[in-house]
């Protein structure tokens, strides 16, 4: 028998990662690896830091220590001896692009309709052609449920549908991870379930997925590995079923002890 070892870089490296505002200490050292096509679920508490690591995995916070790497390629900077130097500008929005995020309030353009937000970005980039971008977008947006609602602008869709949208123009940018920072939060609770089962279905086709939500039973049936951050530290992860039904430490208890 052999055993076959993954040889490809990880998708998402954060190696040692540490961020400050002012005198609080937000990242205190995280190191993080998702291997390509997994489900990587965050948890924990508000303030905890889950959205300014998902914000320093596309750059958009700088770390003071540490770094990150998509697919092997550090993000934001590039090695200069054994220091790290930033990368202009233009070349940040060019990573940025293959990294897929998906906001908690959606952030759509409003003054666009669903297919055209969609098309938006391979249009930008010239990595399609117009009609191209808008019939792959058509597609994408019947993938997530929502043939028909082509050309409504997003004020005239509920915010399930909205989010929807988002995660289909995630897709467009054909992204080597999507990072979704409490995706459900902002919706009515009967609008949760959509949304989720649009983020499953896309689990199931391989694309790397790292997740911050409360939605535990989400977590249990998607996730190939919970991560629990507290105070800016990982403090428990692993497969779901040994984080969130038998946590070790005493802070994961409490933190699930609230959320169940
Ligand atoms: P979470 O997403 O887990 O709720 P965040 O990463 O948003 O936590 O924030 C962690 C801490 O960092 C919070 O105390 C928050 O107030 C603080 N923080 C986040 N962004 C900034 C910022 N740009 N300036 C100052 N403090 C910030
Ligand atoms: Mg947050």
């Amino acid at each position: 028998m052999t055993i076959e070892h993954d040889t490809r870089p990880a998708a998402v490296e954060v190696r040692e990662a540490v961020k400050s505002f002012g005198a609080l200490t937000v990242l205190d050292g995280v190191d993080l690896i998702v291997a390509p096509g997994k489900v990587t679920v965050i948890i924990g508490p508000s303030g905890s830091g889950k959205s300014t690591l998902l914000r320093a995995i596309n750059h958009l916070e700088k770390l003071d220590q540490g770094y990150v790497s998509i697919n092997g390629e550090p993000i934001g900077v590039r090695r200069h001896g054994d220091r790290l130097k930033e990368l202009p500008e233009r070349r940040i929005l060019e990573q940025r692009k293959r990294i897929g995020f998906v906001f908690q309030n959606f952030n759509l353009f409003p003054h666009l309709t669903a297919v055209q937000n969609v098309a938006e970005a391979p249009i930008a980039t010239g990595a399609a052609s117009r009609a191209e971008a808008l019939a792959q977008a058509r597609d994408l947006l019947a993938g997530v449920g929502l043939a028909g609602k082509e050309h409504a602008y997003p004020r005239h869709l509920s915010g399930g549908q909205q989010q929807r949208v988002a995660i289909a123009r995630a897709i467009a940018q054909r992204p080597g991870v999507i990072l979704f920072d409490e995706p459900t939060s902002a919706l009515d609770p009967e609008l949760v379930g959509e949304v989720l089962s649009a983020i499953k279905d896309l689990a199931s086709t391989g694309t790397t997925l790292v997740i911050v939500t409360h939605e535990i039973a989400f977590a249990r049936e998607v996730a190939d590995e919970v991560v629990f951050l507290d105070g800016g530290r990982i403090v428990e992860q692993g497969p779901p079923h040994q984080v969130l039904d038998q946590p070790q430490h005493p802070r994961t208890r409490e933190f699930l002890s609230k959320v169940l």
